[in-house]
């Protein structure tokens, strides 16, 4: 039944790159038979699962939406998707995201835009933004995201789902195609707090073939769920963001609605500054691309992905053509930037003092968590907007991560939930950042307040 929605949908909304309904009927089959066998299940067992197409599945194309990657089939699965299989989940298919997870609209994917599924005429966020409408538009009841800057919270809040990125090194990024290493990370997808507590089971774990992978017990995150008691817990209010020029009033009236709820549960609600806010995106913006520019210097054409044809007179020019043809505008504006904030004479200037302000913001979390619990705000400076509105206006688009990069460069988790809708009807997110490993206190919190 997935499946068919999946199709009905996929022509309105374009939320896939990739149905596989011959790898998820047998998956499904083989949960059955285990099933008739009476042999124990996963905690999955036979639920419809989306995954982001960045993320490698050796039985589907992984194409990060990129001309690059099309058709290209990886010899091996991810951590994440050996452990959805291990659940006994069925993968559907692969989802639609901004080329190489660069953007925050989806329209920067090599196989057409995603629309969101609330107004067709909309953007569902991005770079998840495939995944973030397949759940939206019912197709699944949860899907795998990966946020480097906001990539699951801000298409979470643009359709109306909830979207958590865990602790940096929670989750195991083997098999995930790197953008930005320091700061990439996998996370659940879903409908409510719930739903991603019973997904963050299955994936979060060590693994040592991550190197950043954290060595640390992973808690049953469903416990967290439980109780929707906030008597206690201070809760850390970034008012000055929150009134911050720019942001939609619809924005600020869901944050006030939500302060109510929060104290209204019982929560303190307590005044917190992170001083260095206003260097978040600059930052982000200098350490993203140079990593990057790194990161993508293995498309060469001669290991994987396209390669350019016999015009090509010999293995430089190869190369050359075989990026100028494989990557979209986006992608080889990261390139530039990254290449130039790393190079010799500029790197002092630009990628080492990023490093350090990023030290300061890191430090601002540490002092804000000294005195609160969790801290809550706004995930976007305004609700989902129309399709081609930013698109061709790159700082407007890098704007949009104005809440949300914060806590990857402190590496912390951040949650992004449903939190009522502008006037028009448009869903609006709220967002709560808890210190590192402090997952559950994001799930228990979200879920009182769902
Ligand atoms: N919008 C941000 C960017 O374009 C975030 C992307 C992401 O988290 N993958 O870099």
């Amino acid at each position: 039944r997935a499946l068919d929605a999946i199709e009905a949908s996929q022509s309105t909304h374009n939320a896939y790159t990739h149905v596989d309904r011959e790898s998820a009927v047998a998956a499904a089959k083989s949960v059955d038979a285990k099933r008739a066998a009476g042999q124990p299940l996963g905690a999955l067992a036979g639920v419809p699962i989306a995954v982001k197409d960045v993320l490698c599945t050796s039985d589907m194309p992984t194409t990060c939406s990129s001309e690059m990657l099309r058709g290209f089939r990886p010899p091996y699965d991810a951590t994440v998707v050996g452990k959805l299989r291990a659940a006994d989940a069925v993968i559907v298919g692969k989802t639609n995201m901004d080329e190489f997870a660069m953007g925050a609209s989806t329209e920067t994917s090599a196989f057409g835009i995603t629309k969101n599924p609330w107004d067709t005429s909309r953007t569902p966020g991005g770079s998840s933004g495939g995944a973030a409408a397949a759940v939206a538009a019912g197709t699944v009841p949860l899907s795998l995201g990966t946020d480097t800057g906001g990539s699951i919270r801000q298409p979470a809040a643009f359709c109306g789902v909830t979207g958590l990125k865990p602790t940096y090194g929670r989750v195991s990024r083997y098999g995930l195609v790197a953008f930005a290493s320091s700061l990439d990370q996998i996370g659940p997808m879903a409908w409510s707090a719930d739903e991603c507590a019973l997904l963050m089971n299955v994936i979060a774990g060590f693994e040592p073939r991550d190197s950043t992978s954290l060595d640390q017990a992973v808690p049953d995150f469903t416990l967290a769920t439980e109780s929707n008691d906030l008597r206690g817990v201070r809760i850390g209010v970034l008012r000055e963001s929150a009134q911050a020029e720019g942001i939609d009033e619809s924005i600020r009236n869901a944050v006030k609605h939500a302060i109510g709820v929060f104290a209204e549960l019982g929560a303190e609600i307590v005044d917190v500054d992170l001083p260095h806010r206003e260097y978040w995106v600059p930052t982000y913006y200098v350490i993203a691309p140079s990593e990057a520019s790194s990161n993508l210097s293995r498309y060469d054409g001669a290991h994987y992905g396209h390669r350019a044809g016999a015009e090509a007179k010999d293995l430089v020019s190869m190369y050359c053509r075989s990026r100028a043809e494989g990557f979209g505008a986006e992608v080889k504006r990261r390139i530039m930037i990254g290449t130039y904030a790393l190079s010799e004479g500029y790197a002092d200037e630009y990628y080492n003092k990023a490093l350090k302000v990023r030290r300061l913001i890191r430090g601002d979390y540490d002092a804000a968590f000294s005195q609160v619990d969790l801290m809550l705000g706004p995930v976007t400076p305004t609700p989902a907007f129309p399709l081609g509105d930013k698109i061709d206006d790159p700082i407007q688009m890098y704007l949009c991560d104005l809440f949300t990069v914060g806590a990857n460069l402190a590496g912390v988790p951040a949650i992004s939930l449903p939190g009522g809708f502008d006037p028009s009807g448009l869903p609006i997110g709220i967002q709560l950042q808890a210190p590192t490993l402090e997952e559950s206190r994001l799930l228990f919190a979200a879920s009182a307040f769902q």
